[in-house]
């Protein structure tokens, strides 16, 4: 019971058929059965321990950071680390080089694996961070080992103590400096197993894998989750709306799982409606109807986004869900089509416990309709904040459980988790009233000639904030004011949570998990 899980691959490469694919890589056209992946580990896993020094055996928890393309080779990195006894420190290739530095730096990473074609990138970057190993594992034809598609060997490991570090993630920065966040193996093996149960994973599954690979999205809930289970993962190096259509309409799409952010499925509405011509919209509308789950989450899923996906799938209501680097996946839609209420999260996932805390530190978890901070304890939280104690500290209560910073309440109807925002960005403070940003916005992205909005809250001397609206509109001709816009919301809104302020602009800048950086947007503001 106490094995981690990322050791379920090699109990996979002797029970699963040889021939299915584990990984499929679409960048490269290849495709990957366990076996061959188990034997693809085990031969970098003996790489990385050789490099670490002679008659080294296991890393003893050093960080072995990893920049791969979106595809095999991170998941034959990210599990040979783990194979080798380091702690998995997962680089982004779409972070610019300072980034890069910050946490290569911040993480104390000793070694580094890469593809050659980021060899030369991460030469410098490794210099400067005083990295003295950078591991090249795979150049366009060479290989891992020598698994030619019969000669498997199950290899013999030691066990891994499932109470050791396993992986830092970096935060999504949307609130400040990204923060490194460890987790366990135990802990990484609680938030799968309660997706697992949740969701309904099996190695019949095959997943649609195109989420950056530097946060849990598309680490845990999309790739881990999906080797765990024995079923497999598709990988396509980045999103891209119109690559997704085409494979989903192909003939032998036999695709069960999707999983991804909000601005990826407003991407693909936008696809669909102005580049799949009408004749070739039902086959899309039809390619939908494969899917078994597909699943939203990494910030609010607006209304009409949810609207037209139901819509343009032929009736797929997005399962939404609420998690964060440090607890893995906490809340959740039940599985049941007809509990995936709109603008709610629904329900504590299997094995982790929720409570709400009132300003005055009241637990009223059991009332209905009023805000409190989500708090949350179980197996599935993480360590601590790398080289953060104060910070790590800070953020627990002394009985253990961890403070999300994020608002939530429960409905009165369903009684069901209902996200408000982030105490320090989505809740506004204006006169007397306490205004959730994110329900302003879900309410505003009704109106025509929105496409995104931000909402944040303006520091003011008569109000304490006002509310400010950032606006993106659909066609860059038309006009929209803020006397418009008011006039639009005033049946919807109650007349304290309109706008007074707003700007319009071209775009709204968001790092890789489409989430927009509120504290930067504010500035937009002061003259
Ligand atoms: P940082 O901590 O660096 O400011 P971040 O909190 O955005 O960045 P993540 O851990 O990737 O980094 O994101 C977790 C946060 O995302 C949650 O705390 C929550 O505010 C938000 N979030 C995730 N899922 C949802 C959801 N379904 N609805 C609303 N908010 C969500
Ligand atoms: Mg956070």
């Amino acid at each position: 019971p106490n094995i981690p899980l990322f050791t379920q691959i090699f109990r996979h490469a002797e029970t699963q058929p040889k021939q299915k694919p584990a990984i499929i890589d679409v960048k490269a056209g290849t495709s990957h059965s366990y076996c061959h992946l188990v034997s693809d580990i085990i031969e970098l896993r003996k790489r990385l321990l050789k490099n670490a020094g002679t008659s080294i055996k296991d890393l003893k928890e050093e960080k072995v950071a990893f920049l791969c393309p979106n595809g095999y080779d991170y998941v034959v990195s990210q599990w040979s680390v783990w194979s080798a006894g380091g702690i998995a420190v997962p680089l982004c290739i779409t972070h610019p080089p300072s980034e890069l530095l910050y946490i290569l730096k911040d993480s104390q990473s000793s070694i580094i694996i890469t593809h050659s074609d980021f060899q030369e990138k991460i030469n410098d970057i490794a210099h400067e961070a005083g990295i003295k190993k950078v591991i090249v594992v795979c150049d366009k034809d060479q290989k891992y080992s020598q698994y030619d598609g019969t000669n498997f060997n199950p290899p013999t490991l030691t066990p891994t103590d499932i109470s050791r570090r396993a992986m830092i993630i970096y935060t999504s920065g949307t609130t400040g400096k990204p923060k490194g966040v460890v987790t366990t193996h135990a802990s990484i093996t609680a938030q799968v197993k309660s997706l697992v149960d949740a969701w309904r994973w099996n190695d019949k599954d095959k997943i649609l894998h195109v989420l950056p690979l530097h946060h849990l999205h598309g680490i845990v809930n999309a790739l881990t989750c999906g080797l765990y289970a024995g079923a497999t993962v598709e990988m396509m190096p980045k999103f891209d709306a119109a690559a997704v259509w085409n494979r989903w309409m192909k003939p032998d799409n036999d695709l069960s799982l999707f999983m991804a952010v909000p601005t990826i499925y407003s991407k693909l509405i936008k696809h669909y409606k102005e580049n799949i011509p009408k004749e070739i919209q039902p086959l899309a509308t039809q390619s939908c109807s494969q899917f078994r789950l597909m699943v939203s989450g990494s910030s609010s899923l607006p209304t009409p986004i949810r609207n037209s996906w139901k819509e343009i799938s032929g009736g797929v209501v997005l399962l939404e869900r609420y998690g964060m680097s440090e607890i893995g996946m906490a809340l959740s839609h039940e599985y049941e089509i007809e509990k995936r209420y709109e603008g709610c999260v629904g329900v504590p996932l299997p094995g982790v416990q929720v409570r709400l805390i009132s300003e005055d530190g009241k637990d009223i978890t059991n009332l209905v309709e009023q805000p409190g901070e989500l708090n949350v304890k179980g197996p599935n939280v993480f360590k601590e904040y790398l080289n953060r104690p104060e910070a790590t500290k800070k953020e627990f209560t002394e009985d253990g459980w961890f403070k999300t910073g994020d608002v939530a309440m429960i409905t009165a109807r369903e009684k069901v988790f209902k996200i408000l925002g982030r105490k320090s960005v989505d809740i506004i403070k204006s006169g007397s009233y306490k205004l959730s940003a994110l329900e302003i916005e879900k309410e505003l992205l009704s109106h025509p000639d929105i496409q995104e909005i931000s909402i944040v809250g303006i520091e003011d001397q008569e109000w304490g904030q006002k509310v400010g609206a950032i606006v993106v509109l659909k066609n860059q001709e038309s006009k929209l004011d803020l006397k418009q816009l008011r006039e639009f919301a005033k049946d919807k809104l109650a007349h304290y949570k309109l706008p007074t302020l707003l700007k319009v602009i071209n775009e709204l800048p968001k790092n890789a998990m489409g989430k927009a950086n509120k504290k930067e947007l504010v500035k937009l503001f002061v003259d």
